[in-house]
């Protein structure tokens, strides 16, 4: 758990950056087996306009056929679009700090599935690790820092 502690702290760093740049704050980061960063991403949306450009596709298109085998990290529970995409790219593990419960909480936002990241990866025939949450309350930390920022300038 050390290796994922460690990785998850960078996601949630990467999420820390998404907000201050105006996005929901979500990073992810991929890790070969071998702990090599394959790829980083963050959550895009605002800034891009591009609906789809959730930290997880971020990172994914970064890494290309390199994601085959890694393990994400996912500051928050990746969701279901984001899962089943994990699933095409033949990552080995899923490991997330905030569940999608708890980050909702927080930001709000809709929509919102009731279909969890294990669910999706369960319905699938792919054999993928699923880990989370992790990490407690120091998860939740972009998510609050982020609604401050959005109250204060609003
Ligand atoms: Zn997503």
């Amino acid at each position: 758990m050390n290796h994922d502690s460690e990785n998850l702290r960078r996601a949630i760093a990467l999420g820390e950056e998404a907000g201050r740049r105006g996005n929901r704050p979500f990073g992810a980061v991929l890790v070969a087996a071998d702990g090599t960063v394959v790829a980083e991403g963050r959550n895009e949306v605002a800034t891009s306009g591009v609906v789809t450009a959730h930290a997880e596709l971020t990172a994914l298109g970064a890494a290309g056929p390199a994601a085959a085998g890694a393990t994400v990290y996912a500051s928050g529970e990746p969701c279901p679009m984001c899962s089943a995409a994990l699933v095409w790219a033949g990552v080995a593990r899923i490991v997330f700090a905030a569940a999608e419960a708890d980050f909702s909480a927080i930001i709000g936002g809709h929509p919102r599935f009731a279909l969890g990241c294990a669910a999706v990866v369960a319905a699938s025939d792919a054999e993928i690790a699923v880990s989370g949450p992790h990490l407690g309350d120091e998860a939740l930390v972009p998510f609050r820092r982020y609604v401050e920022t959005v109250e204060e300038t609003a």
